[in-house]
């Protein structure tokens, strides 16, 4: 007796479970009983026999009528509610703009204040495998642009210190480069080292280069296809030295590393990124000497350099 009313209360509840099963649209179901000791068959059980020599077969269910009043405690097929879940139901804060984090209410912003330096995933220099003698080999006797066929004497590369926390970055060489084969070793040269030796450095502890290694003719700007051709060296060559501050000399330089078209007038003076370095445009020494009131603000660009580099 106390068999039958154990099994009773067993199919009651199997009962129960195959009905909320009917009300969630389940019409099938695989019993895999092969594996247990026992076997329900008893009158009680009324259309629920399996013997357990089935092998995970599907049972029908009768098409279940619509769902009605059984006394059974009401159940819900639907999803728990986001609200439910305070970290679900919270807006979304990777997404949102200063402007916006400044309109949410308080309890939000805070929090959001500290959420850009988790999420900072500002691009840094890519590691390499480059070195400035490897880059220079594959430079080799260049003739990847238009200008190796227009009268360069010699391809003048990156020169000074390759560990250099500060570089300087210009368009071309001149007449003056051309000839001796190292950058900024004209009148406009000794200009900017000048301004190096004012920032309180020797030219020697710093690296000096150009977005272009072969002279333009007539010391035109160089084209868009010529630095297209030579910039990823340069590039390379940051990439390996990983200076903490690149001073883009002049308009084209400017440009080309940064891939803006700000006029120089508007950028200079302003700390710029490239891959987490700081850069800093100003104009080129060539211009200085023709208009030798633009030193002032070039000095002014320069005095934030060195603060920088000093507190860094
Ligand atoms: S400017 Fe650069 S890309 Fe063009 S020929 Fe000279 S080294 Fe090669």
């Amino acid at each position: 007796m106390e068999n039958s009313s154990e099994n009773n209360t067993l199919i009651s509840d199997i009962r129960e479970q195959i009905l909320f099963m009917q009300e969630l649209g389940v019409d099938s179901l695989a019993v895999e009983l092969s594996d247990r000791p026992w076997s329900i068959s008893s009158a009680d059980s009324d259309n629920l026999i399996v013997d357990s020599a089935q092998q995970a077969t599907p049972v029908p269910f009768e098409k279940a009528p619509p769902p009605t009043d059984l006394g059974l405690p009401k159940r819900t097929t639907e999803a728990p509610k986001r609200g439910g879940s305070r970290i679900a139901s919270m807006p979304s804060l990777r997404s949102r703009t200063p402007a916006q984090v400044s309109d949410m209410p308080k309890s939000i912003s805070a929090k959001t204040v500290e959420e850009p330096v988790l999420l900072d995933v500002s691009p840094t220099l890519a590691e390499t495998t480059d070195t400035i003698q490897s880059i220079r080999a594959e430079i080799g006797n260049c003739t990847r642009c238009k200008l190796s066929q227009l009268g360069r004497k010699q391809i003048v590369h990156t020169t000074g210190n390759f560990q250099a926390d500060l570089m300087f970055v210009g368009e071309a060489p001149g007449a003056d480069e051309d000839e001796q084969g190292f950058p900024f070793v004209g009148r406009a040269g000794k200009l900017l080292t000048d301004i190096i030796v004012a920032m309180g450095f020797q030219r020697e502890q710093v690296c000096i280069g150009n977005i272009n290694r072969c002279r333009p003719p007539d010391n035109r700007k160089p084209e868009p296809d010529e630095t297209a051709a030579c910039r990823p060296f340069i590039l390379r060559e940051v990439a390996v030295i990983k200076p903490k501050v690149i001073v883009v000399l002049g308009a084209t330089a400017a440009h080309n590393l940064l891939q803006v078209s700000t006029p120089i007038s508007k950028l200079r003076g302003n700390f710029q990124d490239y891959f987490g370095v700081k850069v800093m445009p100003t104009f080129h020494p060539a211009y200085l000497l023709r208009d030798p009131h633009k030193k002032k603000d070039v000095w002014e660009d320069m005095k934030k350099v060195r603060d920088f580099l000093n507190t860094e």
